[in-house]
Protein backbone atom coordinates (compact mmCIF):
# COMPACT_ATOMS: atom_id res chain seq x y z
CA UNK A 1 0.00 0.00 0.00
CA UNK A 2 1.29 3.60 -0.98
CA UNK A 3 3.06 5.41 2.30
CA UNK A 4 0.34 8.27 1.88
CA UNK A 5 -1.04 8.51 5.81
CA UNK A 6 -4.50 8.08 4.40
CA UNK A 7 -7.69 8.17 5.75
CA UNK A 8 -8.38 4.47 5.96
CA UNK A 9 -7.46 1.60 8.26
CA UNK A 10 -3.78 0.77 7.63
CA UNK A 11 -4.66 -2.72 6.30
CA UNK A 12 -7.70 -2.44 3.91
CA UNK A 13 -10.55 -5.15 5.57
CA UNK A 14 -14.32 -6.02 5.23
CA UNK A 15 -15.76 -4.05 8.17
CA UNK A 16 -18.03 -6.73 9.57
CA UNK A 17 -19.74 -6.43 12.93
CA UNK A 18 -17.54 -3.93 14.26
CA UNK A 19 -14.38 -5.37 12.95
CA UNK A 20 -11.79 -5.37 10.57
CA UNK A 21 -11.53 -8.63 9.06
CA UNK A 22 -9.45 -9.84 6.29
CA UNK A 23 -11.39 -11.83 3.50
CA UNK A 24 -10.86 -15.34 2.59
CA UNK A 25 -12.84 -14.84 -0.73
CA UNK A 26 -10.34 -15.05 -3.30
CA UNK A 27 -7.52 -13.05 -4.88
CA UNK A 28 -6.98 -9.56 -3.51
CA UNK A 29 -8.83 -6.72 -5.20
CA UNK A 30 -6.15 -4.20 -6.29
CA UNK A 31 -7.08 -0.48 -6.21
CA UNK A 32 -4.86 0.78 -8.78
CA UNK A 33 -4.09 4.89 -9.48
CA UNK A 34 -6.13 5.50 -13.01
CA UNK A 35 -3.15 7.56 -13.65
CA UNK A 36 0.18 5.70 -13.59
CA UNK A 37 -1.40 1.86 -12.83
CA UNK A 38 0.48 2.02 -9.12
CA UNK A 39 -1.14 0.21 -6.65
CA UNK A 40 -2.84 2.15 -4.11
CA UNK A 41 -4.58 -0.43 -1.86
CA UNK A 42 -5.26 -4.17 -2.21
CA UNK A 43 -7.34 -6.00 0.02
CA UNK A 44 -8.95 -9.74 0.11
CA UNK A 45 -12.72 -10.12 -0.96
CA UNK A 46 -15.89 -11.32 1.19
CA UNK A 47 -16.46 -15.12 0.86
CA UNK A 48 -20.15 -16.09 0.97
CA UNK A 49 -19.76 -17.18 4.96
CA UNK A 50 -18.74 -13.58 5.79
CA UNK A 51 -21.02 -11.99 3.78
CA UNK A 52 -23.61 -14.23 5.89
CA UNK A 53 -21.83 -12.64 9.19
CA UNK A 54 -22.34 -9.68 7.85
CA UNK A 55 -26.10 -9.86 6.95
CA UNK A 56 -26.36 -11.32 10.27
CA UNK A 57 -25.02 -8.23 12.03
CA UNK A 58 -27.24 -5.95 9.90
CA UNK A 59 -29.99 -7.64 11.43
CA UNK A 60 -28.70 -7.16 14.79
CA UNK A 61 -27.92 -3.89 13.69
CA UNK A 62 -31.86 -3.34 13.25
CA UNK A 63 -32.78 -3.31 17.10
CA UNK A 64 -29.70 -0.74 18.05
CA UNK A 65 -30.42 2.08 15.83
CA UNK A 66 -34.36 1.45 16.63
CA UNK A 67 -33.39 2.18 20.48
CA UNK A 68 -31.21 5.00 19.68
CA UNK A 69 -32.02 8.19 21.27
CA UNK A 70 -32.67 10.63 18.14
CA UNK A 71 -30.31 12.99 20.11
CA UNK A 72 -27.41 10.18 19.62
CA UNK A 73 -28.20 9.72 16.71
CA UNK A 74 -27.83 13.32 15.38
CA UNK A 75 -24.64 13.90 17.16
CA UNK A 76 -23.53 11.00 15.17
CA UNK A 77 -24.09 12.28 11.93
CA UNK A 78 -22.84 15.78 13.10
CA UNK A 79 -19.29 14.66 15.02
CA UNK A 80 -18.72 12.61 11.26
CA UNK A 81 -19.42 15.85 9.23
CA UNK A 82 -16.70 17.27 12.14
CA UNK A 83 -14.40 14.44 11.63
CA UNK A 84 -14.35 14.32 7.63
CA UNK A 85 -14.06 18.21 7.40
CA UNK A 86 -10.81 18.15 9.54
CA UNK A 87 -9.34 15.49 7.11
CA UNK A 88 -10.02 17.62 3.85
CA UNK A 89 -5.90 16.86 2.53
CA UNK A 90 -5.68 13.59 3.16
CA UNK A 91 -9.52 12.99 1.31
CA UNK A 92 -8.17 15.15 -1.67
CA UNK A 93 -5.38 12.71 -1.72
CA UNK A 94 -6.66 9.70 -1.44
CA UNK A 95 -9.45 10.87 -3.83
CA UNK A 96 -6.76 11.79 -6.69
CA UNK A 97 -4.99 8.46 -6.03
CA UNK A 98 -8.10 5.78 -6.25
CA UNK A 99 -10.03 8.02 -8.63
CA UNK A 100 -8.37 9.90 -10.22
CA UNK A 101 -10.17 13.44 -9.40
CA UNK A 102 -9.24 16.47 -9.55
CA UNK A 103 -8.29 18.88 -6.97
CA UNK A 104 -11.82 20.78 -7.92
CA UNK A 105 -13.75 17.49 -7.95
CA UNK A 106 -12.81 16.38 -4.89
CA UNK A 107 -13.39 19.31 -3.36
CA UNK A 108 -17.00 19.44 -4.41
CA UNK A 109 -17.27 15.82 -3.44
CA UNK A 110 -16.19 16.06 0.16
CA UNK A 111 -18.28 19.86 0.90
CA UNK A 112 -21.25 17.46 -0.83
CA UNK A 113 -20.86 14.40 1.71
CA UNK A 114 -19.79 17.29 4.81
CA UNK A 115 -23.49 18.85 3.78
CA UNK A 116 -25.36 15.46 3.18
CA UNK A 117 -24.65 14.72 7.05
CA UNK A 118 -25.17 17.78 8.08
CA UNK A 119 -28.64 17.81 6.57
CA UNK A 120 -29.44 14.40 7.67
CA UNK A 121 -28.63 15.47 11.35
CA UNK A 122 -31.88 17.15 11.23
CA UNK A 123 -33.49 13.91 10.23
CA UNK A 124 -33.85 12.21 14.07
CA UNK A 125 -35.83 15.47 14.97
CA UNK A 126 -38.13 15.73 11.77
CA UNK A 127 -39.53 12.23 12.39
CA UNK A 128 -42.97 13.20 12.46
CA UNK A 129 -46.04 11.24 12.99
CA UNK A 130 -49.59 12.54 12.17
CA UNK A 131 -53.28 12.68 14.10
CA UNK A 132 -55.85 12.38 12.08
CA UNK A 133 -59.32 13.43 12.75
CA UNK A 134 -61.58 10.30 13.08
CA UNK A 135 -65.84 9.67 11.70
CA UNK A 136 -65.65 7.37 14.99
CA UNK A 137 -66.64 9.05 18.32
CA UNK A 138 -64.02 8.59 20.78
CA UNK A 139 -61.68 6.81 18.27
CA UNK A 140 -58.11 8.10 18.41
CA UNK A 141 -56.21 7.70 14.80
CA UNK A 142 -52.84 8.34 13.71
CA UNK A 143 -50.14 8.11 11.29
CA UNK A 144 -46.55 6.93 12.70
CA UNK A 145 -43.70 7.15 11.04
CA UNK A 146 -40.37 4.66 11.97
CA UNK A 147 -37.38 3.16 10.08
CA UNK A 148 -37.53 0.73 7.69
CA UNK A 149 -35.09 -2.06 9.31
CA UNK A 150 -32.15 -3.18 7.71
CA UNK A 151 -31.05 -1.56 4.37
CA UNK A 152 -28.48 -2.34 1.73
CA UNK A 153 -26.62 0.30 -0.49
CA UNK A 154 -24.68 -0.34 -3.86
CA UNK A 155 -22.90 2.52 -4.74
CA UNK A 156 -20.58 3.68 -8.09
CA UNK A 157 -16.83 4.81 -8.49
CA UNK A 158 -17.46 8.47 -10.20
CA UNK A 159 -18.25 9.97 -6.98
CA UNK A 160 -17.88 7.24 -4.45
CA UNK A 161 -18.03 9.05 -0.63
CA UNK A 162 -20.57 11.22 -1.59
CA UNK A 163 -22.97 8.67 -3.33
CA UNK A 164 -22.36 6.55 -0.66
CA UNK A 165 -22.65 8.89 2.34
CA UNK A 166 -26.54 10.57 0.29
CA UNK A 167 -27.92 7.32 1.03
CA UNK A 168 -26.53 5.89 4.36
CA UNK A 169 -25.98 9.10 6.07
CA UNK A 170 -29.72 9.49 5.75
CA UNK A 171 -30.27 5.74 6.28
CA UNK A 172 -28.53 6.04 10.05
CA UNK A 173 -30.06 9.33 10.36
CA UNK A 174 -33.89 7.86 10.50
CA UNK A 175 -32.72 4.88 12.49
CA UNK A 176 -31.75 1.84 10.05
CA UNK A 177 -29.20 -0.48 10.08
CA UNK A 178 -26.91 -0.89 6.86
CA UNK A 179 -25.16 -3.09 4.80
CA UNK A 180 -23.12 -1.21 2.29
CA UNK A 181 -21.37 -2.24 -0.78
CA UNK A 182 -19.24 0.34 -2.84
CA UNK A 183 -17.74 -0.25 -6.31
CA UNK A 184 -14.79 -2.00 -6.44
CA UNK A 185 -12.51 0.32 -7.95
CA UNK A 186 -13.38 2.99 -5.17
CA UNK A 187 -13.90 0.51 -2.20
CA UNK A 188 -11.59 3.02 -0.05
CA UNK A 189 -13.34 6.24 -0.78
CA UNK A 190 -16.77 5.24 -1.61
CA UNK A 191 -16.35 2.07 1.58
CA UNK A 192 -13.84 1.81 4.22
CA UNK A 193 -13.54 5.20 4.75
CA UNK A 194 -17.58 5.44 6.14
CA UNK A 195 -16.34 2.74 8.21
CA UNK A 196 -13.63 4.05 10.00
CA UNK A 197 -15.51 7.54 9.72
CA UNK A 198 -18.22 6.27 11.76
CA UNK A 199 -16.51 3.81 13.95
CA UNK A 200 -14.57 6.86 14.74
CA UNK A 201 -17.38 8.47 15.87
CA UNK A 202 -18.56 6.15 18.36
CA UNK A 203 -21.71 4.18 16.45
CA UNK A 204 -22.23 1.22 17.86
CA UNK A 205 -21.05 -2.21 15.94
CA UNK A 206 -23.75 -4.00 13.54
CA UNK A 207 -25.26 -0.49 13.01
CA UNK A 208 -23.47 -0.48 9.33
CA UNK A 209 -21.18 -3.12 7.39
CA UNK A 210 -19.26 -2.15 4.99
CA UNK A 211 -18.71 -5.46 2.52
CA UNK A 212 -16.02 -5.71 -0.97
CA UNK A 213 -16.06 -8.57 -3.58
CA UNK A 214 -18.17 -10.20 -6.15
CA UNK A 215 -20.89 -7.77 -6.99
CA UNK A 216 -23.10 -10.18 -8.06
CA UNK A 217 -23.22 -12.46 -5.14
CA UNK A 218 -23.45 -9.46 -2.81
CA UNK A 219 -26.68 -7.85 -4.91
CA UNK A 220 -28.05 -10.91 -5.29
CA UNK A 221 -28.25 -11.76 -1.16
CA UNK A 222 -29.15 -7.35 -0.65
CA UNK A 223 -31.88 -8.00 -3.22
CA UNK A 224 -33.77 -11.24 -2.20
CA UNK A 225 -32.21 -11.91 1.61
CA UNK A 226 -35.91 -11.34 3.78
CA UNK A 227 -33.87 -9.19 6.31
CA UNK A 228 -33.34 -6.33 3.65
CA UNK A 229 -36.25 -3.99 3.70
CA UNK A 230 -35.09 -2.33 0.70
CA UNK A 231 -32.07 -1.08 -1.68
CA UNK A 232 -30.63 1.81 -2.42
CA UNK A 233 -28.65 1.70 -6.25
CA UNK A 234 -26.67 4.31 -8.10
CA UNK A 235 -25.08 3.26 -10.87
CA UNK A 236 -25.45 2.31 -14.73
CA UNK A 237 -29.52 1.64 -15.82
CA UNK A 238 -29.45 -1.59 -16.63
CA UNK A 239 -27.96 -3.17 -13.56
CA UNK A 240 -30.45 -0.65 -11.97
CA UNK A 241 -32.90 -2.30 -13.48
CA UNK A 242 -31.92 -5.91 -12.54
CA UNK A 243 -31.32 -4.51 -8.94
CA UNK A 244 -35.10 -2.85 -9.17
CA UNK A 245 -36.86 -6.15 -10.57
CA UNK A 246 -35.00 -8.23 -7.91
CA UNK A 247 -36.75 -5.73 -5.04
CA UNK A 248 -39.62 -5.94 -6.61
CA UNK A 249 -39.56 -9.92 -6.70
CA UNK A 250 -38.84 -10.07 -3.35
CA UNK A 251 -41.21 -6.90 -2.12
CA UNK A 252 -39.12 -4.69 -1.57
CA UNK A 253 -38.41 -1.01 -1.31
CA UNK A 254 -35.53 0.10 -4.50
CA UNK A 255 -34.70 3.53 -4.67
CA UNK A 256 -32.30 3.95 -8.67
CA UNK A 257 -30.42 6.22 -9.50
CA UNK A 258 -29.48 5.51 -13.05
CA UNK A 259 -27.69 7.11 -16.04
CA UNK A 260 -28.91 10.11 -17.50
CA UNK A 261 -28.46 12.23 -21.32
CA UNK A 262 -28.79 14.75 -19.69
CA UNK A 263 -28.98 18.42 -22.45
CA UNK A 264 -27.89 21.95 -21.96
CA UNK A 265 -30.60 24.07 -24.31
CA UNK A 266 -29.00 27.84 -25.45
CA UNK A 267 -31.69 29.62 -26.77
CA UNK A 268 -31.16 32.52 -29.03
CA UNK A 269 -31.64 35.10 -26.29
CA UNK A 270 -28.59 33.03 -24.11
CA UNK A 271 -26.02 35.17 -22.52
CA UNK A 272 -23.37 33.10 -24.51
CA UNK A 273 -20.67 33.72 -21.51
CA UNK A 274 -22.54 32.12 -18.88
CA UNK A 275 -23.76 29.40 -21.10
CA UNK A 276 -20.23 28.45 -22.17
CA UNK A 277 -18.75 28.70 -18.64
CA UNK A 278 -22.00 25.90 -17.87
CA UNK A 279 -21.31 23.79 -20.61
CA UNK A 280 -17.49 23.22 -19.83
CA UNK A 281 -18.07 22.61 -16.00
CA UNK A 282 -21.07 20.60 -16.76
CA UNK A 283 -19.09 18.34 -19.49
CA UNK A 284 -15.68 18.19 -17.91
CA UNK A 285 -15.89 17.88 -14.76
CA UNK A 286 -14.36 14.84 -13.55
CA UNK A 287 -13.92 13.93 -17.06
CA UNK A 288 -17.50 13.76 -17.59
CA UNK A 289 -17.57 10.63 -15.32
CA UNK A 290 -21.42 12.49 -13.65
CA UNK A 291 -24.79 11.11 -14.01
CA UNK A 292 -25.35 14.82 -14.18
CA UNK A 293 -23.00 15.47 -16.68
CA UNK A 294 -24.32 17.47 -19.83
CA UNK A 295 -24.53 14.88 -22.67
CA UNK A 296 -25.02 17.41 -25.84
CA UNK A 297 -24.82 21.28 -25.50
CA UNK A 298 -28.19 22.22 -28.15
CA UNK A 299 -27.32 25.39 -29.43
CA UNK A 300 -29.57 28.13 -31.96
CA UNK A 301 -28.37 28.81 -35.04
CA UNK A 302 -28.18 32.68 -34.59
CA UNK A 303 -25.58 32.05 -31.40
CA UNK A 304 -23.73 29.22 -32.76
CA UNK A 305 -20.28 30.48 -33.87
CA UNK A 306 -20.33 32.56 -31.14
CA UNK A 307 -20.82 29.88 -28.30
CA UNK A 308 -18.40 27.69 -30.31
CA UNK A 309 -15.93 30.18 -29.80
CA UNK A 310 -16.82 30.77 -26.40
CA UNK A 311 -16.22 27.15 -26.07
CA UNK A 312 -13.01 26.43 -27.72
CA UNK A 313 -11.07 29.36 -25.31
CA UNK A 314 -12.10 27.54 -22.26
CA UNK A 315 -11.54 23.81 -23.66
CA UNK A 316 -8.48 24.60 -24.46
CA UNK A 317 -7.52 26.46 -21.72
CA UNK A 318 -7.75 23.28 -19.70
CA UNK A 319 -4.76 21.41 -18.78
CA UNK A 320 -5.32 17.52 -18.36
CA UNK A 321 -2.61 15.07 -16.53
CA UNK A 322 -2.04 13.70 -12.87
CA UNK A 323 -4.63 15.05 -10.71
CA UNK A 324 -1.56 15.39 -7.61
CA UNK A 325 -0.03 18.09 -9.91
CA UNK A 326 -0.90 21.43 -9.67
CA UNK A 327 -3.12 22.92 -11.91
CA UNK A 328 -4.68 19.85 -13.27
CA UNK A 329 -8.22 20.37 -13.96
CA UNK A 330 -9.02 16.90 -15.89
CA UNK A 331 -7.46 13.87 -14.65
CA UNK A 332 -7.63 9.90 -15.72
CA UNK A 333 -11.06 8.16 -16.77
CA UNK A 334 -11.27 5.30 -14.24
CA UNK A 335 -9.66 2.58 -16.75
CA UNK A 336 -9.44 1.56 -20.07
CA UNK A 337 -12.91 0.06 -20.55
CA UNK A 338 -13.74 3.45 -20.31
CA UNK A 339 -11.44 5.94 -21.57
CA UNK A 340 -11.75 3.53 -24.88
CA UNK A 341 -15.51 3.66 -24.92
CA UNK A 342 -15.76 7.71 -24.79
CA UNK A 343 -12.74 7.71 -27.21
CA UNK A 344 -14.70 5.60 -29.49
CA UNK A 345 -17.54 7.77 -29.15
CA UNK A 346 -16.31 10.94 -30.20
CA UNK A 347 -13.82 8.75 -33.26
CA UNK A 348 -17.26 7.33 -34.74
CA UNK A 349 -19.25 10.62 -34.36
CA UNK A 350 -16.33 12.74 -36.03
CA UNK A 351 -16.13 9.75 -38.97
CA UNK A 352 -19.83 10.14 -39.09
CA UNK A 353 -19.26 14.10 -40.17
CA UNK A 354 -18.78 15.97 -36.45
CA UNK A 355 -15.66 18.11 -36.60
CA UNK A 356 -13.16 17.90 -33.18
CA UNK A 357 -12.07 21.37 -32.63
CA UNK A 358 -9.47 19.80 -29.88
CA UNK A 359 -8.52 17.68 -27.91
CA UNK A 360 -9.97 14.16 -27.85
CA UNK A 361 -6.52 12.49 -27.98
CA UNK A 362 -5.84 9.33 -25.69
CA UNK A 363 -2.89 7.73 -23.67
CA UNK A 364 -3.87 5.09 -21.76
CA UNK A 365 -6.81 6.55 -19.67
CA UNK A 366 -6.08 9.89 -20.09
CA UNK A 367 -8.36 12.06 -22.98
CA UNK A 368 -7.20 15.50 -23.44
CA UNK A 369 -10.32 18.20 -23.40
CA UNK A 370 -12.58 17.47 -26.70
CA UNK A 371 -14.55 19.84 -28.00
CA UNK A 372 -16.58 18.01 -30.91
CA UNK A 373 -19.10 20.56 -32.86
CA UNK A 374 -21.95 19.96 -35.76
CA UNK A 375 -23.14 16.82 -34.24
CA UNK A 376 -26.29 15.20 -35.09
CA UNK A 377 -28.37 13.82 -32.91
CA UNK A 378 -27.86 10.14 -34.09
CA UNK A 379 -24.36 10.21 -33.78
CA UNK A 380 -22.66 8.07 -30.74
CA UNK A 381 -21.47 11.10 -28.77
CA UNK A 382 -25.19 12.58 -28.39
CA UNK A 383 -26.56 9.29 -28.26
CA UNK A 384 -24.91 7.73 -25.62
CA UNK A 385 -23.79 8.68 -22.40
CA UNK A 386 -20.45 10.19 -23.05
CA UNK A 387 -19.13 9.78 -19.58
CA UNK A 388 -16.04 11.29 -20.81
CA UNK A 389 -14.24 14.44 -21.24
CA UNK A 390 -16.20 16.08 -24.18
CA UNK A 391 -18.37 19.21 -24.78
CA UNK A 392 -20.50 18.30 -28.09
CA UNK A 393 -21.92 20.53 -29.64
CA UNK A 394 -25.11 20.37 -31.68
CA UNK A 395 -26.75 23.23 -33.80
CA UNK A 396 -30.16 23.91 -34.95
CA UNK A 397 -32.19 26.36 -37.46
CA UNK A 398 -33.83 27.76 -34.36
CA UNK A 399 -35.36 27.89 -30.80
CA UNK A 400 -38.64 25.81 -31.54
CA UNK A 401 -35.63 23.11 -33.49
CA UNK A 402 -33.98 23.00 -30.51
CA UNK A 403 -36.71 22.62 -28.07
CA UNK A 404 -38.41 19.56 -30.37
CA UNK A 405 -34.49 17.97 -30.13
CA UNK A 406 -33.70 18.12 -26.43
CA UNK A 407 -36.06 15.04 -24.89
CA UNK A 408 -34.72 11.93 -25.93
CA UNK A 409 -35.91 8.73 -24.96
CA UNK A 410 -35.83 7.50 -21.50
CA UNK A 411 -35.26 10.80 -20.63
CA UNK A 412 -32.48 13.18 -18.71
CA UNK A 413 -31.59 13.38 -15.07
CA UNK A 414 -30.82 16.97 -15.04
CA UNK A 415 -31.09 19.70 -17.83
CA UNK A 416 -29.89 23.00 -17.92
CA UNK A 417 -31.62 26.16 -20.32
CA UNK A 418 -29.84 29.31 -21.03
CA UNK A 419 -33.07 31.03 -21.82
CA UNK A 420 -34.79 34.88 -20.76
CA UNK A 421 -38.16 32.71 -22.53
CA UNK A 422 -41.18 32.45 -19.98
CA UNK A 423 -40.05 29.35 -17.80
CA UNK A 424 -43.19 27.57 -17.73
CA UNK A 425 -43.55 25.92 -21.04
CA UNK A 426 -39.76 24.78 -21.30
CA UNK A 427 -40.66 23.20 -17.56
CA UNK A 428 -43.42 21.31 -18.87
CA UNK A 429 -42.08 20.28 -21.81
CA UNK A 430 -38.13 19.00 -20.88
CA UNK A 431 -38.24 15.33 -19.41
CA UNK A 432 -35.62 15.95 -16.87
CA UNK A 433 -35.78 15.29 -13.34
CA UNK A 434 -34.17 18.33 -12.24
CA UNK A 435 -34.05 21.63 -14.28
CA UNK A 436 -31.83 24.31 -13.88
CA UNK A 437 -32.06 27.96 -15.93
CA UNK A 438 -29.20 30.23 -16.60
CA UNK A 439 -27.07 27.61 -14.37
CA UNK A 440 -25.07 24.47 -14.99
CA UNK A 441 -26.20 20.97 -15.00
CA UNK A 442 -24.04 19.68 -12.29
CA UNK A 443 -26.24 20.76 -9.62
CA UNK A 444 -26.62 19.53 -5.98
CA UNK A 445 -27.34 20.88 -2.92
CA UNK A 446 -28.17 18.55 0.44
CA UNK A 447 -31.70 19.98 1.15
CA UNK A 448 -33.55 19.93 -1.71
CA UNK A 449 -35.11 17.24 -4.14
CA UNK A 450 -32.49 15.22 -6.34
CA UNK A 451 -34.50 13.07 -8.56
CA UNK A 452 -34.29 11.31 -12.16
CA UNK A 453 -37.14 10.26 -14.31
CA UNK A 454 -37.85 7.77 -16.16
CA UNK A 455 -34.74 5.65 -17.05
CA UNK A 456 -32.39 8.20 -15.42
CA UNK A 457 -33.75 6.98 -12.42
CA UNK A 458 -36.42 6.67 -9.61
CA UNK A 459 -34.68 7.36 -6.43
CA UNK A 460 -35.31 10.64 -4.25
CA UNK A 461 -32.85 11.94 -1.84
CA UNK A 462 -31.80 15.09 0.26
CA UNK A 463 -33.67 17.56 2.28
CA UNK A 464 -37.33 15.49 3.22
CA UNK A 465 -37.25 13.35 0.72
CA UNK A 466 -34.42 11.37 1.74
CA UNK A 467 -35.77 11.21 5.57
CA UNK A 468 -39.36 9.97 3.56
CA UNK A 469 -37.39 7.97 1.39
CA UNK A 470 -35.57 5.43 4.02
CA UNK A 471 -38.88 5.91 6.45
CA UNK A 472 -42.60 3.74 6.35
CA UNK A 473 -46.04 4.62 7.55
CA UNK A 474 -47.85 3.06 9.56
CA UNK A 475 -51.65 3.75 10.43
CA UNK A 476 -52.76 3.19 13.73
CA UNK A 477 -56.31 3.42 15.60
CA UNK A 478 -56.91 3.21 19.21
CA UNK A 479 -61.03 2.84 20.56
CA UNK A 480 -59.52 3.06 24.13
CA UNK A 481 -60.27 0.28 26.49
CA UNK A 482 -63.47 -1.19 26.64
P1 LIG B 1 -22.48 0.00 -12.65
O1 LIG B 1 -23.95 -0.16 -12.67
O2 LIG B 1 -21.65 -0.92 -13.45
O3 LIG B 1 -21.94 -0.10 -11.14
C1 LIG B 1 -22.54 0.58 -10.08
C2 LIG B 1 -22.48 -0.31 -8.83
O4 LIG B 1 -23.23 -1.50 -9.08
C3 LIG B 1 -21.07 -0.77 -8.47
O5 LIG B 1 -20.95 -0.83 -7.06
C4 LIG B 1 -21.02 -2.18 -9.05
O6 LIG B 1 -20.09 -3.01 -8.40
C5 LIG B 1 -22.43 -2.63 -8.78
N1 LIG B 1 -22.89 -3.76 -9.60
C6 LIG B 1 -22.57 -4.07 -10.87
N2 LIG B 1 -23.22 -5.20 -11.25
C7 LIG B 1 -23.97 -5.59 -10.18
C8 LIG B 1 -24.87 -6.68 -9.93
N3 LIG B 1 -25.14 -7.60 -10.87
N4 LIG B 1 -25.46 -6.75 -8.72
C9 LIG B 1 -25.20 -5.82 -7.78
N5 LIG B 1 -24.36 -4.79 -7.94
C10 LIG B 1 -23.76 -4.67 -9.14
O7 LIG B 1 -22.23 1.51 -13.03
P2 LIG B 1 -20.89 2.19 -13.54
O8 LIG B 1 -20.85 2.08 -15.01
O9 LIG B 1 -19.73 1.75 -12.79
O10 LIG B 1 -21.24 3.70 -13.08
C11 LIG B 1 -21.54 4.66 -13.96
C12 LIG B 1 -23.03 4.76 -14.22
O11 LIG B 1 -23.70 5.18 -13.04
C13 LIG B 1 -23.33 5.82 -15.25
O12 LIG B 1 -24.28 5.33 -16.14
C14 LIG B 1 -23.88 6.97 -14.43
O13 LIG B 1 -24.75 7.82 -15.14
C15 LIG B 1 -24.56 6.27 -13.31
N6 LIG B 1 -24.67 7.14 -12.13
C16 LIG B 1 -25.88 7.61 -11.74
C17 LIG B 1 -25.99 8.48 -10.65
C18 LIG B 1 -27.33 9.04 -10.21
O14 LIG B 1 -27.43 9.59 -9.11
N7 LIG B 1 -28.36 8.95 -11.02
C19 LIG B 1 -24.84 8.85 -9.97
C20 LIG B 1 -23.61 8.36 -10.40
C21 LIG B 1 -23.54 7.48 -11.48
Amino acid sequence: MSDVTFLCVQEPAQFIAGQWQTGEGGDPLVDVNPFDQSEVARLAPLSREQLDHAIESTARGRDVMRSMPPSERSRLLRDAADWLEARQEAFLTLSAMEAGSSRLKATFELGAAISELREAASFPGRMHGTLVPSSVPGKQSRVVREPMGALAVISPFNFPLNLSMRSVAAMLATGNSVLLKPDQRTYLTGGLLLAEMFQAVGLPADALNVVVGDAKMIGAAMTSHPVFAGVSFTGSTGVGQYIGIECARHFKKSSLELAGNNPMLVLSDADVEAAADAAVFGSLLHQGQICMSTNRVLVSRSLYEDVVTALEQRVRSIKAGNPLEDGVILGPLIDRRQADAAKQRIDSSVSQGARLICGGEQDGNLITPALLVDVKPEMPAAKEEMFGPCVTVLPFEDDDAVLAAANVEGGALSASVFTRRERGPIEQMLQAGMIHFNDQGVNDEPQTLFTGLGASGMGQHNGHWGLNAWTRERWISDQGDA
